[in-house]
């Protein structure tokens, strides 16, 4: 039997342009879907914000609706201009080049602690599925073709920019220098675009060719999870055109909602500035993952609302390190205390369940931290560290043992430190002072501190 959650889940809808509770239309089968990389390249940090926003959203849900009733798809776009151009650039082929990039997408998204979808439709195994529904948007005179492929017609939907909040007007004088001539309205966008010499190409009864970018995220939805979900996410960028374009492909197609409820991140800057390869600032979650833990990068995302802009500082990581550092900390020192399994971070939940406000709910976890410095009961303590084992599951952070934590580096000679720090123990042990004196001021001079306890003594990284 499944317990009722104690705090309701409030989800911020774009749709609607309100907080509201949310209700899935089946609770066995809740059904989320995030609009997934295209892999040509390495992600940049903007690019891992939803995945770490929205994986919180997922570890909401598992635990509210159990970790069997959720269903989360996040699509890989592996056919696109900028894929073929790379490709053409490289030489690398184009099917070789999209592994590869999925491939190290997936393993930099894991060090993030995002857990993995249920499901990574890649689009090239889903093109039947798109030529059905532009074949249904030909025949329901929602679409018409031209030369140089097949186009969705965007006054055909009267309810088109309900998302966004745009009408047709606007769309019409906010349109740039129209580029394909043959285009009824300067907002209809492609659905299949023709073959050209040298590109890749399907067969299609409206010619050969490849679909366009927008309807790849309506047949995948439809054919990985149905025609209407529960929850669609996606960066605030993807409003619009990308997921105005979706519902009117997939509204238009089967006359039934595409989502029930559409989540948007906030914008990613880099030290004030926009992301940009003309600036040079770029960042790559690759890169960063040289010099920072995944965990580190994952806490410096969670530290502000997921749906506020968030500037990305090196400040920033070096307080998610810090304060990290204080929750391990806490753990390490409750390290002899078992945890209690039935022990729930009530105000971590709460907050949450509140449109994932992820700052308050790390404020609690500091709080619990604090809490654990002060107890000195071990029913109290156990609780504390069941407590905050609870909100790391929710959060996907503080998944290592304190130990590993404190110790992990790339410049450090482990096992010389092993070797002093036995070589320490048995001094003490002997009551030879100088000697484990002596050996203290070794390991300080290779950059750990060491910390003697009842159970023994550990290391760990100064400054960390
Ligand atoms: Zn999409």
């Amino acid at each position: 039997m499944m317990q009722k959650p104690a705090h309701t889940l409030r989800l911020y809808d774009t749709m609607t342009a309100q907080k509201r509770d949310f209700a899935p239309q089946n609770p066995q089968n809740v059904t989320l879907y995030v609009c997934g990389p295209t892999v040509y390249n390495y992600a940049h940090i903007g690019n891992a914000r939803p995945v770490v926003a929205f994986d919180v959203l997922f570890r909401l849900l598992r635990d509210q609706f159990g970790p069997n009733c959720v269903v989360y798809a996040r699509n890989i776009t592996d056919i696109d201009d900028k894929i073929i151009a790379k490709s053409v650039q490289s030489g690398e082929p184009i099917a070789q080049l999209t592994a590869r990039f999925a491939d190290i997408y997936r393993q930099d998204m894991a060090k993030l602690n995002a857990l993995a979808p249920n499901y990574e439709p890649k689009a090239t195994d889903y093109v039947a599925a798109m030529i059905e529904i532009i074949a249904q948007l030909l025949q329901k005179a929602h679409a018409y073709r031209t030369e140089t492929g097949v186009w969705f017609h965007v006054p055909s939907m009267p309810t088109y920019g309900a998302l966004s909040k745009r009408n047709l007007h606007e769309l019409e004088a906010g349109a740039r220098v129209d580029l394909e001539p043959e285009k009824r309205h300067p907002g209809d966008f492609a659905l299949w675009k023709a073959a050209k010499p040298g590109e890749p190409a399907w067969d299609s009864p409206f010619g050969p060719g490849r679909p366009g970018w927008h309807i790849e995220c309506s047949a995948m939805i439809g054919a990985v999870l149905g025609q209407t979900i529960d929850i669609h996410a996606g960066g605030h960028d993807l409003i619009f055109p990308h997921h105005e374009n979706e519902i009117a492909q997939s509204h238009c197609a089967n006359h039934a909602p595409l989502a029930q409820y559409w989540l948007h991140n906030g914008f990613l800057s880099i030290d004030s500035e926009k992301m940009s390869k003309s600036i040079g600032n770029v960042l790559l979650v690759h890169d960063l993952l040289k010099h920072y833990k995944g965990e580190t990068i994952r806490a410096a995302m969670l530290s502000a609302h997921y749906r506020q802009p968030l500037d990305w500082t090196d400040q920033l990581l070096t307080q998610a390190q810090a304060g990290l550092d204080r929750l391990y900390g806490a753990l390490q020192r409750l390290a002899p205390i078992d945890a209690d399994p039935a022990a729930q971070a009530e105000e971590v939940r709460a907050a949450l369940a509140d449109d994932l406000n992820t700052p308050r709910a790390m404020g609690a976890l500091f709080g619990l931290a604090t809490e654990a410095n002060r107890a000195t009961e071990n029913a109290q303590l156990a609780e504390i560290k069941g407590k905050m084992l609870d909100a790391g599951g929710l959060l996907g952070l503080l998944s290592e043992a304190p130990n590993a934590w404190f110790q992990a580096s790339d410049d450090l000679d482990i096992a010389q430190i092993e070797r002093l720090m036995e070589a320490r123990g048995a001094a003490r042990a002997a009551k030879n002072w100088p000697a484990a004196d002596q050996l203290r001021s070794e390991l300080t001079a290779l950059g750990v501190e060491v910390l003697d306890g009842p159970q023994g003594a550990v290391w760990r990284r100064i400054g960390r």
